[in-house]
């Protein structure tokens, strides 16, 4: 896929910047950042800001921010554990299209609207992690993933801290 050769050949990783953040961590450290396919970015600037806009002011938290990564084969997202108030997650795009793709296909589904779903409740999911972590409670997936599908569905945030 060439936008992993395009990452490639860059010698300095996609520069990070999230100066509101009580935090320095850094997505480089960790991963290997990647420039993503701008129609996929796209989608995931558009959730980004609506999480900022509509949901952390509800929620109480600060801003979150998305890095784009590759990641291993079939991992969609990461929430850096001890970025909230302001999480860090760390998203494959790449991977969250194939995934999207193959469930599209064998449910006869629109592969567009899929990988939208798929890239949404990713980033809906990560957020009940950071949730979880604010709140200091226990990383449950399954709490994670129906928090992550409520937000997505009916745009209400799920209040399961209180
Ligand atoms: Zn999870």
């Amino acid at each position: 896929m060439n936008w992993y050769k395009r990452a490639q050949f860059n010698d300095e990783p996609p520069a990070w910047d999230f100066p509101e953040a009580d935090h320095d961590y850094n997505p480089n450290w960790d991963y290997e950042v990647v420039i993503p396919d701008e129609k996929l970015i796209a989608i995931s600037e558009k959730i980004m800001n609506e999480i900022n806009t509509k949901y952390m002011p509800q929620i109480g938290m600060g801003k979150a921010k998305a890095s784009y990564i590759k990641g291993k084969p079939g991992a969609l997202a990461f929430y850096i554990n001890g970025t909230a108030l302001y999480p860090v997650f760390v998203i494959d795009l790449e991977n969250i299209r194939t995934s999207s793709e193959e469930c599209a296909m064998e449910n006869d589904f629109d592969c567009e609207k899929e990988i939208y779903i798929g890239i949404s409740t990713t980033l809906f999911h990560e957020l009940g992690h950071a949730i979880q972590d604010w709140m200091n409670l226990y990383p449950d997936e399954d709490q994670a993933e129906e928090f992550g599908i409520h937000l997505h569905e009916y745009g209400e945030v799920w209040n399961f801290w209180e």
